[in-house]
């Protein structure tokens, strides 16, 4: 049915309409519940807190910040933090948005505590010494630039050096356009420092959480002598827009998830967050004795 054309177009009010279409947005409290995003079942934050971050429901796995993901990883209070000295810098004098990457550093560091977006160290796992790297994908999402590509550079060299199990949790929105070229480098420090252990007769087990893309997986993610990668993690190189646009053809369904990447061979396993530190254990014994 068409409209005659003299009659006005009457803007839509929708306060009109009380109907189910029309609900308000239920409210949230602030800090107490949470929405997840696997199953969007309202869920109790401190329930969620004490099942490792992963929804009790659907079992989905939410993002963890390093100092907690070592919480949950390594025997209680062994963590050493190493390298924490090695802060950032702002070679460029890079601006973005309105904003500098020294204010954004400042932000950062603020907001998690930690002066960049890798904390590596010495830590026991159900007894095992390891050295350990976790990213922070809370800090500018987990960008690496210079310093997490030396502090991890620096991590598998004291790995070969003291003859431990190097393990490393991965979570990275890639290299870090603030560093431009610096941050590209880090990819070949990283390959570099990892073949060395790898002369040196040293393991390396790369875990892989949401997301890990870009630079860190096109390095030191994907080089593990096992890849580990968490339940439904995004893994991949370019975004699915980009790869489309590039290779101009249609991407499969879920191409970048931790499922498809098993079913392919790219990684070696998927194992659940609560399972993480007996596998690990496991995985120790059996490829070190
Ligand atoms: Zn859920």
């Amino acid at each position: 049915m068409s409209r005659a054309p003299s009659e006005p177009r009457r803007p839509f009010d929708a306060s009109a309409f009380e109907g189910p279409a029309f609900r308000k947005k239920r409210e949230v409290p602030d800090g107490l519940w949470m929405r997840c995003a696997g199953c969007e079942r309202m869920l109790y934050r401190k329930v969620v807190a004490e099942n490792l971050e992963v929804c009790p429901e659907c079992g989905h796995h939410f993002r963890v910040g390093a100092r907690r993901r070592i919480e949950q990883l390594t025997d209680e209070g062994s963590f050493e933090e190493l390298f924490a000295e090695i802060g950032p810098a702002d070679p460029l004098k890079f601006e973005w948005a309105g904003k500098t990457f020294a204010d954004r550093i400042r932000q950062e560091q603020a907001k998690t505590g930690n002066t960049e977006a890798v904390l590596t160290g010495i830590a026991y796992i159900r007894g095992r010494r390891v050295a350990l790297g976790v990213m922070d994908g809370e800090w500018l999402i987990g960008t690496m630039g210079s310093v997490v590509g030396e502090k991890v550079a620096r991590l598998f060299e004291r790995a070969a050096a003291e003859s431990l199990p190097a393990v490393m949790v991965c979570t990275s929105g890639g290299a870090r356009m603030h560093e431009g070229a610096l941050s590209l480098m880090q990819m070949g420090k990283t390959a570099a420092a990892l073949g060395r252990l790898n002369d040196a007769g040293g393991l390396y087990i790369s875990i892989l959480a949401d997301p890990t893309t870009g630079g860190t997986s096109a390095s030191f993610a994907m080089l593990g002598d096992v890849i580990i990668a968490e339940p439904g993690a995004e893994i991949g190189f370019a975004g699915k827009r980009v790869l489309a646009n590039t290779i101009k053809a249609e991407l499969p369904e879920g191409f970048q998830s931790s499922e498809f990447l098993l079913e392919h061979g790219f990684v070696d396993m998927i194992v659940a967050r609560a399972q993480l530190r007996s596998e690990l254990a496991w995985l120790i014994d059996y490829l070190t004795t």
